[in-house]
């Protein structure tokens, strides 16, 4: 099973994401975490998308869609999940055609729908071990131990994103709205779109997306 996790930046697509991957051994294929990978490795490609990935806006259609038709060579076993990709019509097209050359198609878009007041809580308060990527928050998730990680007791690895902050916020929601919010008509139309309410708990959330991809 191929699945899209549609939302807004904060929305908890990674989170939700990391669950499907250990609970039904799916491949996450998260091309924020690729262009972070990228950029941390300090590649040319690393280099060119920095600024425009700290303003929040978005890199450019050829550079993501190149970077997951090579991820899409590898096992797919388990099934896909996209998350925070496709972006805009022209990737989903691009992404189409992509899984049709694999003789795959996509079976469901999951949208998940948080209102702006609860996204810029979430996202301006968060952070991630830099150690194995557990996700906290400020208020809502912090760790047992200050400066120490609950999943792999890693000590003073925590790391803010240089775009959690309010301005790229902003203009990642403006992004969002623009360029990928009509994606939501064009998976409706192809009659794969489910929604779920983002706003809940981590565990009522997981529990809707199960729910909405009959597992
Ligand atoms: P994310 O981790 O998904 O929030 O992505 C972080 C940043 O990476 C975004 O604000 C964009 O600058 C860039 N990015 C990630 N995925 C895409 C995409 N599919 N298309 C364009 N830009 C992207």
């Amino acid at each position: 099973m191929n699945i899209i996790l549609l939302g807004p930046p904060g929305a908890g697509k990674g989170t939700q994401a990391q669950r499907l991957v250990v609970e039904q051994g799916m491949t996450q294929l998260s091309t924020g975490d690729m262009l972070r990978a990228a950029r941390t490795s300090g590649t040319e490609m690393g280099k060119q998308v920095a600024a425009v990935m700290d303003r929040g806006d978005l890199v450019t259609d050829e550079i993501v869609i190149g970077l997951i038709a090579e991820q899409l060579d590898h096992d797919n076993s388990g099934g896909f999940i996209f998350d925070g990709f496709p972006r805009t019509l022209k990737q989903a097209d691009a992404l189409a055609e992509l899984l049709e050359a694999k003789g795959q198609s996509l079976d469901s878009v999951i949208e998940m729908s948080v209102d702006d007041d609860a996204l810029v809580a979430r996202i301006t308060g968060r952070y991630t071990c830099g150690n194995c990527g557990a996700v906290y928050h400020d208020t809502t998730k912090k760790p047992a131990v200050e400066n120490t990680c609950d999943e792999c007791d890693s000590k003073d690895k925590f790391k803010r994103r240089a775009d959690d902050n309010e301005e790229s916020l902003r203009t990642r929601l403006m992004a969002y709205y623009k360029d990928t919010s009509p994606l939501i008509g064009y998976y409706y139309a192809k009659k794969k779109l489910k929604r779920v309410d983002g706003l809940g708990e981590i565990e009522d959330v997981a529990g809707a997306i199960k729910m909405a991809l009959n597992l």
